[in-house]
């Protein structure tokens, strides 16, 4: 094990991984898909679901985290694709 540590910082990556708590089992928030404040959060700006090694949330909190972001979109009250997105600046594209 030490050895390990030790060829991992040559190689450079000496980055440490904090073990991430689901934020949802800590919490236990229910996953609502009316609940878009709650859900934005785990949906990149331009719209795709952010994947669970960068939120940190549990498989199966993402199973249903992802569910509720398809019905939300449904619903249009999330993004589906970056044409969706509201841009804040002004700046539209001329099509
Ligand atoms: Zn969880």
């Amino acid at each position: 094990m030490e050895t390990n540590t030790v060829q991992r910082r040559e190689r450079g990556r000496k980055f440490i991984v904090k073990p991430k708590v689901c934020m949802f089992c800590a919490d236990k928030t229910p996953i609502d898909y009316k609940n878009v404040s709650l859900i934005q959060r785990f949906v990149s700006d331009r719209g795709k679901i952010v994947p669970r090694r960068r939120t940190g949330v549990c498989a199966r909190h993402q199973r249903r985290l992802a569910q509720a972001i398809k019905r939300s979109r449904f619903l249009a009250m999330l993004p589906s694709s970056p044409n969706h997105v509201y841009n804040i600046s002004g700046a539209e594209k001329k099509a």
